[in-house]
């Protein structure tokens, strides 16, 4: 407990945070698929990466696989948020799965851009994190014709010998990926990007929030998983936009991960979830918070959401 003397510990919540469009629609359609053709319903890899949703869905007849190797032919298969690369759904139409696209819109965005970019004979060089199930999908769609850098180093690595074209994974940090960016086109001055930007529009809205909110915190909790590329880069943002040099900022699960010596001397405790972290843990962790001692709670909002996606049409009501 800390003093009651010093009054109450504020925590300021990031505004948005937790689920995005992409991530709301990718639940809807694994539930969707359960009621109308009954369980199991296997899904290819986590259907966004949060350990809570996976383990609610599992509850409810969802089987989650790595493989396809895995699943049953004739069996419905739901593809996850993150997308896929074309030779799964080949895999897939091979063995008779029936198959339901969770991929985000804005992810099918980036792969219809590569199979632009590589028809017109550009080297692809997709800006992102090795191992990330979004990089494979996106480099599937331009097999020879795609390499993936993960920052400034590799661009100088760079030998095309032919036109180059670059794209970005959705997720990442748009400071950190603006610099790779700008080397790319430093050193291939003719190089075109995307149309836009490839980081999505959740992930800049959450990252925005949370620079504001790290500015007057002492200690930020992103609440998300570690395989969240989107929750990690929340942490990395609040790390470098703290005031006075970088606060404490953690990724967390849920209350349980809070360590109480993290709480020591912060006065302000700054709070947001990833994309894919379900509200519930915030408000759990609120709670945790809250049973130490007494808690003003403010949200700081910098802009409002109002994207939504329309569901496949092999779940549409
Ligand atoms: Fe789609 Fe962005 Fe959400 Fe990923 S974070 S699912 S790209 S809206």
């Amino acid at each position: 407990r800390w003093a009651a003397a010093t009054g109450p510990r504020r925590v300021l919540l990031a505004s948005p945070r937790s689920f995005c469009a992409g991530v709301e629609r990718a639940i809807e359609i694994v539930e969707r698929a359960l009621d109308r053709f009954g369980a199991p319903v296997y899904v290819r890899k986590q259907i966004v990466h949060n350990i809570h949703v996976v383990r609610d869905l599992e509850r409810r007849g969802a089987v989650f696989v790595d493989d396809l190797a895995e699943v049953p032919e004739g069996s419905i298969t739901v593809f996850s948020a993150h997308g896929v690369a074309p030779a799964v759904r080949e895999e897939a139409a091979r063995r008779g799965l029936r198959v339901v696209d969770a991929t985000c819109p804005l992810v099918a965005k980036v792969h219809a851009e590569a199979r632009r970019f590589a028809a017109r004979g550009d080297l692809v060089v997709l800006i992102g994190h090795a191992g990330h199930e979004e990089v494979e999908g996106v480099l599937g769609e331009v097999p020879g014709a795609g390499v993936l850098v993960e920052d400034e180093a590799g661009v100088a690595g760079l030998r095309p010998g032919r036109g180059v074209a670059y794209l970005t994974q959705t997720t990442l940090a748009a400071d950190e990926a603006g610099r790779v960016s700008a080397a790319i086109r430093r050193r291939f001055p003719d190089a075109e990007g995307p149309r836009g930007d490839d980081i999505c529009y959740a992930t800049t809205n959450r990252q925005h929030a949370v620079r504001a909110v790290a500015a007057e915190a002492d200690l930020v909790l992103v609440v998300g998983s570690a395989n969240s590329s989107n929750a990690l880069r929340l942490t990395e943002v609040a790390a470098r936009f703290g005031h006075d040099g970088a606060p404490l900022a953690r990724l967390v699960d849920g209350p349980g991960d809070v360590a109480l010596d993290w709480l020591r001397g912060a006065r302000t405790v700054g709070l947001t979830a990833g994309a894919s972290t379900p509200g519930a843990m915030v408000d759990a962790v609120v709670a945790a918070l809250g049973g130490l001692g007494p808690l003003e709670v403010e949200e700081l909002r910098v802009t409002e959401e109002n994207v939504e996606f329309t569901l496949p049409k092999e779940v549409r009501p």
